[in-house]
């Protein structure tokens, strides 16, 4: 019953799909509540292996009602063909809500992360070039364009109008590229318009009454607590906020619906994109662990990228719980490590010749040095373990250490990418 948020812990890729993948059965709806293509769960069923960008977790459960939410960034066509994607692979039709709030990524969008990264050249931030923060850009300075508008022409023109103006001399005297028409545009978005009609609705509504009804409710975050860019790690931060704090207004609903928050955390680290990253691994060590981690490798989801890797960070990740507001937290890959003799974890920061255990602001990062203490390993596949006390005392030991130090009870540890690869602990 109730509301659960399912959110990241560290940098994203925790395996959060994975984990909502299993408790979408048991759910009403499965809601996003912000990002949009940027970002990728991956999720291995009976269906087969997919990559989900836009749509919920709950698309492979006809029961389930999936909410592409108001604070959402909706690519159209990448929904579209994400959706055709699951139905070509023999997915039955999910049930699929978008708010007629949501606000759509525009052409323009992705252009302007394409030419705004080729831009920065060495200074670039890493984007996935999905348009994602000229996005949320343009809708904090209140020229977005929102689901609704796509349905009248003249309202429609304006608001491209109003929003190409200062885009086109930037298009022209910055970028050198052509500037852009918005009668042009018009069209091409009102097609967009229709294509999605059938899927928009009053969704904070929708919500709203299915709470008063005792429905269960799942929120999918995207990334994790330290992409956020209020308390992550600015200027490497996403664009929308990670937080389980800020589900309930990207989906409109009470802050207080949201009883349960599961942080996702991997049993080592990895990241994506820019940015400090204070246990980052390199050289054989790192690409030993990249070919053996995920399913197949850690490689984005997204943009098929070599994830950047590192042991396991306490500090980063108490804090990530932290402002989560984890009530719990899952620990995912922990099978991946099967093949060490030992493991690092990182236990604190040395920055400037003091130690802390406390995450520091992001000025202070580039500073900090890991202080690393070394677990045994337990040197076996443990992905056909069910239940905790079945894992290698080496296992349970890392486990534990790990939950004394981030201050959140571990309840579901995954040992493996498939829907069975899991257990619980207790
Ligand atoms: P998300 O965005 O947080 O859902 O994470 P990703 O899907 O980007 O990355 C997690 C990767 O790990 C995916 O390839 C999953 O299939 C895989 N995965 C999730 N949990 C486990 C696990 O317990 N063990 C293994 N080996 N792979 C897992």
């Amino acid at each position: 019953m109730g509301v659960t948020a399912i959110v990241g812990a560290n940098w994203g890729d925790e395996g959060k799909g994975k984990i909502t993948d299993y408790l979408a059965g048991r759910s009403d709806f499965v809601v996003r509540f912000q990002g949009g293509k940027n970002a990728g769960h991956t999720i291995i069923n009976d269906y087969g292996k997919f990559a989900l960008h836009l749509l919920p977790s709950g698309v492979f459960f006809q029961n389930v009602t999936n909410i592409l939410a108001t604070a959402m960034a909706v690519d159209v066509e990448a929904f579209l063909n994400e959706r055709q994607e699951l139905l070509s692979r023999g997915v039955p039709d999910p049930r699929i809500l978008i708010s007629e709030r949501a606000q759509m990524v525009l052409p323009y969008h992705i252009l302007f992360d394409e030419y705004e990264e080729e831009r920065l050249a060495d200074r670039k931030f890493g984007s996935t070039k999905s348009g994602i923060a000229p996005f949320y850009a343009d809708k904090y300075m209140k020229i977005g364009v929102q689901a609704a508008d796509l349905f009248d022409e003249q309202r429609l023109l304006g608001r491209l109008s109003t929003a190409l103006e200062p885009k086109n001399v930037l298009l022209e005297h910055l970028y050198g590229k052509s500037p852009i028409d918005p009668a042009e545009l018009v069209p091409v978005l009102m097609k967009h318009g229709e294509a999605i009609r059938p899927f928009l609705a009053d969704t904070g509504a929708i919500l709203h009454e299915a709470l008063k009804e005792g429905k269960t409710v799942l929120m999918e975050g995207q990334l994790g607590a330290l992409r956020d860019p209020d308390h992550g790690i600015y200027p490497y931060p996403t664009s929308s906020s990670t937080l389980a704090g800020f589900a309930s207004v990207g989906a409109g609903i009470a802050p207080h619906a949201i009883d349960t928050v599961i942080a996702v955390t991997k049993a080592y680290s990895s990241c994506v994109g820019a940015g400090p990253f204070v246990t980052e691994i390199f050289g054989d060590e790192a690409e030993e662990l990249r070919r053996r981690g995920g399913s197949g490798g850690e490689y984005g989801a997204t943009t098929g990228r070599p994830r950047r890797m590192g042991w396991f960070d306490t500090v980063a990740t108490r804090y990530g719980c932290r402002v989560q507001g984890a009530t719990e937290a899952a620990l995912t890959l922990l099978d991946v490590l099967g093949y060490r003799d030992e493991i690092p974890v990182c236990t604190a920061y040395e920055i400037d010749g003091g130690k802390t255990n406390e995450f520091p602001v992001p000025a202070r990062l580039d500073q900090s040095r890991p202080v690393l203490e070394t677990l045994k390993g337990w040197k076996s596949d443990i992905t056909a373990v069910r239940t905790f006390s079945d894992l290698p005392r080496e296992a349970q030991a890392y486990v534990r250490f790990i939950e004394e130090r981030i201050d959140v009870p571990v309840k579901w540890i995954s040992v493996g990418p498939g829907r069975e690869n899991k257990n619980r602990m207790g």
